[in-house]
């Protein structure tokens, strides 16, 4: 009981003497005022965990309060907060930008379920809030990415490259698919690819067909062989001789361009070949390349 006695005592003498009582306090603070915060900043320094459980910890219990709180305090003082966030932050930039990094990753996964949680109870207003202004900035973003696309053109299609050729397979095989999944769409897109750009395959084929004319001739003599029925039958050691037997001499212009050189050229040209015509060892001869294709259609030049 006595106890109880001496701490109402003591509080009475505190509550009558607080004004006092404050002012030595201060003065000893004032006092000792860098010792007292090298030990506090020690003390945080050690204690860092701790405090940041604890601080976390108070905000999860009263965040309702804090919270009010704080948009009461904004409401009343926005103007002013606002300008004065503004400055701050013009003025600190890259330093407050540095210190929400070091903050962000000293309390990444309290940050990131806050962030989730908020995200997750709030996702229609966000996704709106987004909308709106991606729709009330619509010039300026745009402005903004073509910008980008255009000083980082090299970068971005350097990245589009690479992940095409990483993903190539998977892409055509996911394209297979789908072509086999939907064949009315595929098909009516391709006509619609293939109309578009009509003209340009065209150009492109022509001018192939011009690059590689002997390649095309060779192609359309071996499609007309084909489709003719035209037979060779001859072996290719008779080929040899006849080709040895020339010493390299061109029978048309005479001159000696080398075995090696010499063409095979059709006496009967295959374009005007009967259907299911048999070409023997001596419908056939060894013509020098010129010769060759400057007789072109005529029959046994
Ligand atoms: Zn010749």
């Amino acid at each position: 009981m006595n106890t109880d006695r001496r701490k109402a005592q003591q509080r009475a003498y505190r509550i009558k003497n607080i004004e006092r009582i404050r002012a030595v306090d201060r003065a000893y603070r004032e006092r000792n005022k860098e010792r007292l915060n090298a030990y506090r900043k020690e003390y945080n320094v050690q204690n860092k965990e701790r405090i940041k459980n604890r601080q976390h910890a108070y905000y999860e219990k009263h965040r309702k309060e804090i919270a009010a709180w704080g948009k009461a305090y904004y409401v009343k003082n926005k103007e002013q907060r606002v300008a004065w966030r503004k400055a701050y932050y013009a003025r600190t930039r890259d330093k407050s930008k540095a210190g929400a990094r070091a903050y962000y990753w000293d309390n990444r996964k309290w940050v990131l379920t806050r962030e989730r949680a908020y995200r997750k109870k709030n996702i229609f207003a966000i996704k709106a809030r987004n909308k709106a202004f991606y729709e009330k900035n619509k010039v300026r973003i745009m402005a903004q990415q073509r910008a980008y696309a255009i000083k980082n053109q090299d970068r971005i299609n350097a990245r589009i490259r690479e992940h095409y050729r990483e993903n190539k397979v998977a892409r055509t095989a996911y394209l297979r698919a789908w072509q086999r999944k939907n064949p009315e769409k595929f098909k009516r897109y391709r006509s619609i690819s293939y109309r578009r750009h009509f003209a340009e395959k065209q150009a492109y084929s022509r001018a192939y067909a011009k690059k590689h004319i002997e390649k095309r001739r060779f192609w359309l003599r071996n499609r007309r062989i084909k489709e003719m029925g035209l037979v060779h039958k001859y072996t290719d050691g008779e080929w040899k001789e006849k080709l040895r037997k020339s010493n390299g001499i061109c029978p048309i212009c005479k001159n000696n361009v080398g075995v090696k050189k010499l063409t095979l050229d059709h006496i009967m040209p295959v374009s005007k070949a009967p259907k299911g015509f048999v070409y023997t060892i001596d419908d056939v001869q060894p013509l020098c390349k010129s010769c060759n294709s400057s007789k072109s259609n005529i029959v046994g030049a």
